[in-house]
């Protein structure tokens, strides 16, 4: 038989192609909910509260106290490449903030149908908006699409309906309520360790309790015991690691508040701060939390080199809980080669993963409950 002869090329609609960017950032209700969990810590927010249906798919909400939306930028909010965070190129490596792209409230109306309402202090009232496909949208048939005056306290709450509902494959690929809502539950988690200061609470809708909920102002070490229990809290160990190119000293935390800001403005800077369990904690399977300037990532390499430390400290099948954050100069991060991706690559990325390794091991042996190692680059 002959083959069938070539079918004609065509564009695509750039209602498909956005459609199929978005499925590439937001893989899953959790995916969503990091990126909107993102967007309220960068608008300066110190409570956040999550509220969640059917495992994400059918209502993911986030209400902040934070900075809120000017209501002139609510046109352009959910179109993609627009951003307060980035503006040149150069922008790119002295990035402070979670978001710099511009796409993930572009990539979430593209798959979902996406209400905001916003308040920033100097506004009398707050504005609902509605979004699909990077635009504005009337709430209902009939209705404009114009931003509606209505009550609403400072900040912004993000509702995020049926979620995939247009793409059918991504739908029936999910897993189920019951395990995307831990998914969601073990964000909410790693980002309310990571940010003590900062309340969070998630609960289903109807539900009369939340599943997670940590007070504002507490400690990293606070926010693990609330977490994760006292059971594990207490046989935590801690270290701080840094490169001293300056020869500038780090005092020892006694508080167990390690979330401060560090100031990495040398070159080579970075530091790291580490609680994890010692040989006294044995856990079926390793928790890591590890967040490289403040973003949660995940680092095959650094989760390796973890696994090897405790090898000879903990019994075959036991593994530990590590909370690690680091800090590096964002110049050494590409953040840029893998936007959308949770695995991360840095410069020095072995001396420095060599250099916490050694540290956490020493501290294990020793059993000391705090130490601070230095290092020189
Ligand atoms: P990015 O975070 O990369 O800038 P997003 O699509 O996540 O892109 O958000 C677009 C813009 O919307 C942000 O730059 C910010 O100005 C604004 N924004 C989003 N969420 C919030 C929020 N919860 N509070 C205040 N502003 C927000
Ligand atoms: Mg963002």
């Amino acid at each position: 038989p002959t083959p069938p002869g070539p079918r004609p090329i065509r564009r695509l609609q750039e209602a498909v192609i956005n459609r199929i960017a978005a499925g590439e950032i937001i893989h899953r209700p959790a995916s969503a909910l990091k990126e909107l969990i993102e967007n309220s810590l960068d608008a300066g927010s110190t409570s956040i509260k999550i509220t969640v249906k059917d495992g994400g798919l059918k209502l993911l909400q986030i209400q902040d106290n934070g900075c809120g939306i000017r209501k002139e930028d609510l046109p352009i909010l959910a179109e993609r490449f627009t951003t307060s965070k980035l503006s040149t190129f150069s922008d790119l490596s002295r990035l402070t903030t979670y978001g710099f792209r511009g796409e993930a409230l572009a990539s979430i109306s593209y798959v979902s149908n996406l209400t905001v309402v916003t308040k920033t202090k100097a506004d009398t009232c707050a504005w609902k908006a509605c979004y699909a496909d990077g635009s504005l949208t009337p709430a209902k048939a009939g209705a404009t699409a114009d931003p509606k005056p209505c009550a609403g306290n400072d900040g912004t709450t993000i509702t995020v309906e049926n979620l995939f509902y247009n793409t059918p494959t991504r739908l029936s690929a999910l897993r189920g309520s019951s395990e995307e809502y831990n998914r969601i539950l073990d964000v909410v988690t790693k980002y309310a360790i990571h940010n003590p200061h900062v309340s969070f609470t998630c609960k289903k809708t109807g539900s009369p309790s939340p599943d997670v909920s940590t007070p504002s102002s507490s400690t990293t070490l606070q926010a693990i015991r609330l977490l994760y229990g006292q059971t594990l809290a207490k046989e935590l160990l801690q270290v701080s690691v840094s490169s001293s190119a300056k020869g500038k000293g780090r005092a020892p935390s006694t508080t167990g508040d390690i979330s401060d800001e560090e100031d990495l403005d040398s070159n080579e800077s970075w530091s790291a701060e580490v609680q994890f369990t010692n040989a006294n904690y044995q856990a079926k399977k390793m928790t890591l939390l590890l967040f490289i300037n403040h973003r949660l990532v995940e680092s095959s390499r650094i989760k390796k080199a973890l696994e090897a430390v405790y090898n000879g400290v903990l019994a075959k099948g036991a593994s530990p809980f590590i909370y690690l954050s680091l800090q590096i100069d964002p110049r050494s991060v590409d953040v840029n080669v893998h936007p959308t991706k949770k695995e991360v690559h840095f410069l020095n990325e072995d001396v420095i993963i060599e250099r916490i390794a050694d540290a956490i091991h020493e501290a294990l042996i020793g059993q000391s409950q705090s130490r601070v190692f230095e290092y020189q680059t």
